[in-house]
Parts: C-alpha cells; sequence; structure tokens
C-alpha cells in the first residue's frame, strides 16, 4: 500500500484520474470479455461471428484505455541498454501478419552498425506498432512498408516508409494533437503517444509526405555522449 501511494503522489491529477477509471473499466471489461468468450464458445455457427465482433470492440476499447493512460500519466520511464534491432525483429512475425491480411507486404533492412540505446523495450514497441499500424491503413490493399534503420549524425535513426495516400499539408500542423484523426474508428491517440515516447526517449519525430505517393516517418533517437570514449574535436 505504501509503495502504491508513493508512485500515486508522483503521477499529476490526469494521471491519477486517469489510473483509477482505468482500473474501474478494465475490471468489468475483463469480466464481460469471459462471459462473452464463454458464451461464444458454445453458439451456434450463425452467431459466432457476432460474439468475436464484440469481443475485437472490447479489445479495442481496452487500447483506447491504455494508450489514453499512457499519455496521460507521461511517467519518467525505466530505461535499459537495449537492442533496436531485436525490438524490431521480435515484432516482424506480428506485423507481418497483420500485412498479409491486409494484402501489403512489410520489407525490413536493419543497419549493420547500430550500438545499443538506452529504451523502455514495452514503449518502444508501442511506438513502432502504433507507425507501422497508420502505414498500412493509410495503403488499402496493397503496397510495401517499409522499415529500416540507419546511424546518422550521433543519432540512430528508425523510418517507416509506406505507400500511403499521404498527408495533405493543412493536416501536417494537427497530426501530433490528442484526438486528431481523419478515420472513422480513430482514436486520435496513437501519433501523440509515439511522441510522447520519442521525446522520453530524448528523441524526435520528423514525417516527409506526398500525397499520392507516400509517407515516412523517422525516429532519431540521439547517442548518449561517450563517457571516456573519442575526445571531442577541437574546433
Ligand atoms: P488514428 O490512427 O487513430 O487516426 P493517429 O494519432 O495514429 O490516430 O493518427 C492521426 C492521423 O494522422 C490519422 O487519422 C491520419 O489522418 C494521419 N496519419 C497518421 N499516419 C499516417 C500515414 N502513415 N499516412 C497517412 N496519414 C497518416
Ligand atoms: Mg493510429
Amino acid at each position: 500500500l505504501r509503495n502504491e501511494v508513493g508512485r500515486m503522489e508522483r503521477l499529476s491529477l490526469v494521471g491519477q484520474m486517469a489510473a483509477s477509471i482505468t482500473h474501474e473499466i478494465r475490471n468489468p471489461m475483463a469480466v464481460i470479455r469471459g462471459f462473452v468468450q464463454l458464451i461464444q464458445e458454445r453458439s451456434a455457427k450463425s452467431e459466432k461471428e457476432y460474439f468475436r465482433i464484440i469481443m475485437d470492440e472490447l479489445d479495442r476499447a481496452n487500447m483506447i484505455i491504455s494508450d489514453f493512460l499512457s499519455l496521460a500519466q507521461n511517467r519518467a520511464l525505466t530505461m535499459q541498454p537495449s537492442s533496436l534491432h531485436d525490438i524490431i525483429n521480435e515484432l516482424i512475425p506480428l506485423m507481418s501478419a497483420d500485412a498479409n491480411m491486409r494484402g501489403q507486404t512489410i520489407e525490413v533492412e536493419l543497419c549493420s552498425d547500430a550500438p545499443p540505446l538506452m529504451l523502455n523495450d514495452r514503449e518502444i514497441k508501442q511506438l513502432l506498432l502504433n507507425l507501422v499500424r497508420n502505414g498500412m491503413e493509410a495503403m488499402g490493399d496493397s503496397g510495401v512498408l517499409r522499415i529500416s534503420t540507419g546511424l546518422l549524425d550521433g543519432a540512430v535513426e528508425l523510418r517507416i516508409a509506406d505507400e500511403g495516400a499521404g498527408i495533405p499539408a493543412e493536416q501536417m500542423k494537427h497530426l501530433f494533437e490528442p484526438f486528431f484523426t481523419t478515420k472513422t474508428r480513430g482514436t486520435g491517440l496513437g501519433l501523440p503517444l509515439c511522441l510522447s515516447i520519442a521525446e522520453r526517449h530524448n528523441g524526435r519525430i520528423d514525417v516527409e509526405s506526398k500525397e499520392g505517393e507516400g509517407t515516412t516517418f523517422v525516429v532519431s533517437f540521439n547517442l548518449p555522449e561517450m563517457a571516456g570514449g573519442k575526445p571531442a574535436e577541437s574546433a
């Protein structure tokens, strides 16, 4: 209990409210999902589809709650030395399955010399999945989504490039605003969350887009200054 109080004090007021509402909503949702699954297993074939939709929608609601919670809490992350490439490789099967279902393909090109970074793996996965899903959603029922990394100017760059519709210039400035969405089933929380994650990793996100050709999101992670490493050259 003491730990819980200590943690709660560190959260902002919004964060506290988000945390308790999340908890109060998730519990009944878990119960509902459990029973729906039970009924689905016993249901007639013709009705199974309805129960699947109910469960999908429950999962979607849960995801919105998670994203909102991460965004509202905005708390300091625990970081550890970690390989961006390992995180990407771990997610390839999941992302490829998603792409295949949409008739799309994923190409991955990882640079050979990426040093370890200080990362919170869970959050980086969330960032990657959000950007990849946006790319897929922009492409319709074909297209290649390219994930690549590169070492550049003291930073590791992660690029997610799609061949989708592109982003109209007047929408560019709204992309990272919470709840900005152009999708009927969108939440508008994905990109704000990605930005918050990137910033807490001392990184940034840039967007390049051309209407009718596609969009590339570039996440740059600054490399830490190496202690005892090569001395800085004097100008
Ligand atoms: P959501 O995906 O729920 O709409 P996001 O915050 O992830 O919310 O994205 C906000 C909006 O930014 C999207 O609705 C879309 O208009 C635009 N967007 C994001 N990524 C892309 C992309 N890869 N291609 C085209 N538009 C994009
Ligand atoms: Mg999104």
